[in-house]
């Protein structure tokens, strides 16, 4: 447009140059309206360019509003992320106390299952009892006993070490209760003690083979030597009394440092000579020395726990309290229920290690 307005005004020109006067008014009329024109087309341009600068800051500024917006969607962005992480603490939270809950209740559970077992044992507990009752048992637990008790059972009592002049007093005592028990016998010929292995078979109590020497050193020294021991206590017995002695026990019991290198062939060799040995699970204590009150209570205070007790004791030399506790021994026992009864070969032997 402005090259045409311009040349437009240079053919004017041209022309006022070189025509005629008449006309020169008219071209500068003309030259005049071209200008006009000009300025017209030039303010035209300004106009626009200014216009268009005003649409560029127009863009501009709504650039910086969607940054703005962006920014603050990324705000929001942002703290929504953060609402999701509270949300999932709060959900760790819950699933903690879910937890708890659980284990709570899991011990409510427990503790329920244990009061059923308690009631349990209770009717168990009270059954027993009156199967006793009906059985003419007269069967009490010791004073400030707590626990499980089962009366009416049958006590196994054994005298190991002797015979020894107590053995008569402990034979006596025994007959006054009319009762059987076991002897695990030594050796000795003594002249005054000897004709109390014939006593004690003839009075109907189990004779059994202890040992000959007692000497721990000598007897778990080799096979060789445990098996003379033992033979020479064996074969005496059998001569004196005519028994061939089923049972045995080991001198200090089967399980101990004592025999340890030849235990378990000990135990092979008398399985194989048809032999049964026999520990304990009760003691009166008198392996140490005791008074005859302590081996009384070792006894009673003990017994309760075992549903098939033997007791150890010892009719060997010094042991007077043994004797002394006997008789207040069978009579608690007897009041309690329990009856007495020598070891045979169909008894179930206690054994160390074993079911002690
Ligand atoms: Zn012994």
């Amino acid at each position: 447009m402005t090259a045409i307005v311009l040349c437009g005004l240079l053919a004017l020109q041209i022309m006022l140059i070189s025509g005629c006067t008449a006309k020169r008014t008219a071209v500068e009329t003309m030259l005049q309206e071209l200008n006009s024109s000009l300025q017209s087309v030039q303010q035209q341009s300004v106009d626009a360019e200014a216009a268009s600068i005003q649409a560029s800051q127009a863009e501009a500024a709504s650039i910086q509003a969607s940054q703005a917006e962006a920014a603050s969607i990324q705000a929001s962005q942002a703290e929504a992320a953060s609402i999701q992480a509270s949300q999932a603490e709060a959900a760790s939270i819950q699933a903690s106390q879910a937890e708890a809950a659980s284990i709570q209740a899991s011990q409510a559970e427990a503790a329920s299952i244990q009061a059923s077992q308690a009631e349990a044992a209770s009717i168990q507990a009270s059954q027993q009892q009156s199967a006793q009752v009906s059985q003419g048992v007269t069967s009490q637990p010791p004073e400030g006993h707590e626990g499980p008790w089962v009366g009416g059972r049958t006590v196994y009592l054994t005298f190991d070490d002797g015979p020894s002049y107590l053995t008569p007093q402990v034979l006596d005592i025994l007959d006054r209760y009319q009762i059987k028990a076991t002897f695990f016998v030594t050796y000795t010929e003594k002249p005054e003690i000897v004709p109390y292995y014939n006593e004690i078979v003839k009075r109907g109590h189990t004779i059994a083979i202890h040992t000959a020497s007692h000497e721990y050193e000598q007897i778990y020294s080799s096979m060789d030597a445990f098996i003379a021991d033992f033979e020479k206590i064996y074969n005496y017995v059998r001569d004196l009394t005519g028994v061939s002695c089923q049972l045995y026990r080991f001198p200090g019991g089967s399980t101990t440092n004592l025999n340890l290198g030849i235990r378990e062939q000990i135990k092979a060799w008398l399985e194989q000579r048809g032999i049964i040995y026999h520990d304990w699970n009760v003691v009166n204590g008198d392996g140490a020395t005791v008074t005859a009150d302590e081996a009384y209570h070792n006894v009673v205070d003990n017994i309760v726990q075992r549903t098939h007790p033997v007791v150890l004791m010892h009719d060997g030399v010094k042991k007077e309290t043994t004797v002394e506790a006997l008789p207040r021994i069978i009579e608690t026992l007897q009041s309690w229920g329990f009856t007495f009864a020598p070891l045979d070969p169909s008894v179930e032997p206690i054994r160390q290690g074993i079911n002690w």
